[in-house]
């Protein structure tokens, strides 16, 4: 099952929207099968993804890390080498690569945590598209480092006001806006959800990550076990997974955020939690976390990319025929995974990839040596020193801070107007 059949992956996915959609949603399905079909444009995104995406991305055999475990063998797609850090550049440089083909000047986006926005930005720098991105006012207040990327990189931060000012309202203002101006602006949508043709559309741009691996591991007889990818909306897990999902094997795993536990409102386990329900939302019918009327229900996890209510509509059909397995991961057991790679590998996992990390640990042990099982390192974790620092050394880190403050307070020569020289 690699394509929806007219939008639909079995009972999930569709085109839920309002007439005024329609158009751009058909013109975009149009525009995607005929360039997808065309050797310019694949010519053109491969020599991208090898240029300046630094593709392909290794895939580490982790030594230490197979003997401590003793099961299964380890390795680890390293995605997190990515030019942005992340696998979300490689959808954002596909689909804005597909705008710009189409005759669009400007690039709108949703952003949660700043990841999604970031990568587009960057991707509409590189390809000299006017970039606006979506953010709920609280994200905006809550994610300073990733606004001031996405503001280096060119693009304009729009605060949204609406609602509860998070990553839902942020996807009505994008929708809104498209709407309003379908012929000159594409609506870059960041994981594999939403109404058809985007489940389709960021899979396919995602499917690199798996096409390499298989390619990889079919060169170093590599025998995988099972394969396990982090899930949020499960754009890094669908195109990790899709090369293999109409085989019987491997084993395909995906890590949903457990959060603190299985309480409602403590996590985000939309396929294994106790709130998981069929639903439509947001122009897609799949599964969310829900209350018995209807309503969106709070989630939590300590990782910002998998603190989503709903999954892709692919993902939900492959867990519902039993070819994509779903487990959930505790914040604690994620931060555990973290330090293991860390110290044993010198690898620094994102938040999000750590929970896969964590699923991987307990899934090799259970495996016999000579398979694989290959973890999909979605990103890097850089980017979540403020997360972390936090967790493993607080004290410290609120020292660090507090002096930062007064330092950045007293000394006038940092004042940026004087570096700028306005
Ligand atoms: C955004 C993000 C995720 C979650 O998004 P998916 O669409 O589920 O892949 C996972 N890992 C990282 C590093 C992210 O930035």
């Amino acid at each position: 099952m690699a394509n929806s059949k007219d939008g639909f992956f079995d009972r999930y996915g569709g085109k839920y929207v309002a007439e005024v959609l329609r158009r751009p949603l058909d013109e975009l399905e149009v525009a995607f099968k005929h360039y997808m079909a065309d050797k310019d444009f694949i010519d053109e995104l491969n020599t991208i993804r090898r240029d300046y995406i630094g593709r392909e991305t290794p895939l580490y055999y982790a030594p230490t890390a197979t003997k401590i475990l003793g099961g299964a063998q380890i390795y680890i797609k390293l995605e997190g080498l990515a030019n942005t850090g992340a696998h979300k550049i490689n959808n954002a440089i596909g689909q804005c690569l597909l705008a710009k083909k189409m005759g669009k000047k400007r690039i709108i986006a949703e952003t949660g945590a700043g990841q999604h926005g970031l990568a587009t930005a960057a991707a509409c720098a590189k390809l000299g598209l006017d970039c606006t991105i979506y953010m709920g006012e609280i994200d905006v207040k809550r994610q300073q480092p990733n606004v001031a990327t996405m503001e280096l990189y060119g693009a304009k931060v729009h605060p949204v006001t609406s609602g509860s000012r998070t990553l839902k309202d942020a996807v009505n203002e994008a929708m809104r806006d498209w709407a309003a101006h379908p012929d000159t602006t594409h609506y870059v949508l960041g994981s594999a959800l939403g109404p058809a043709p985007f489940p389709d559309i960021v899979r396919e741009f995602q499917s690199v990550i798996g096409y390499e691996v298989k390619q990889q591991c079919a060169e170093r007889n590599i025998d995988i076990g099972a394969m396990v990818a982090c899930v949020g909306g499960g754009s890094n897990a669908i195109g990790f997974f899709s090369p293999f999902v109409d085989e019987k094997e491997p084993r395909l795993i995906g890590a949903e955020a457990g959060g603190i536990g299985p309480g409602i409102g403590e996590n985000a386990s939309r396929m294994t939690g106790n709130a998981s329900r069929e639903g439509i939302v947001q122009g897609y019918k799949s599964r969310f976390l829900l209350d018995e009327d209807g309503q969106a229900l709070p989630t939590r996890s300590i990782s910002a990319g998998l603190d989503y209510m709903g999954i892709g509509p692919q993902l939900a059909a492959l867990g519902a025929s039993g070819r994509v397995e779903f487990t959930s991961i505790l914040d604690k057991e994620a931060l555990e995974a973290i330090s293991f790679f860390a110290k044993n590998e010198g690898i620094l996992f994102a938040m999000e990839s750590a929970h896969a990390g964590a699923a991987a640990m307990k899934i090799a042990r259970e495996l016999p040596k000579n398979k694989a099982v290959i973890i999909n390192m979605s990103g890097r974790g850089d980017k979540d020193l403020f997360i972390t620092s936090p967790v493993f050394r607080r004290d410290e880190w609120i020292s660090f801070l507090k002096a930062e403050v007064e330092r950045l307070e007293s000394d006038k020569e940092i004042h940026s107007s004087k570096i700028m020289g306005e």
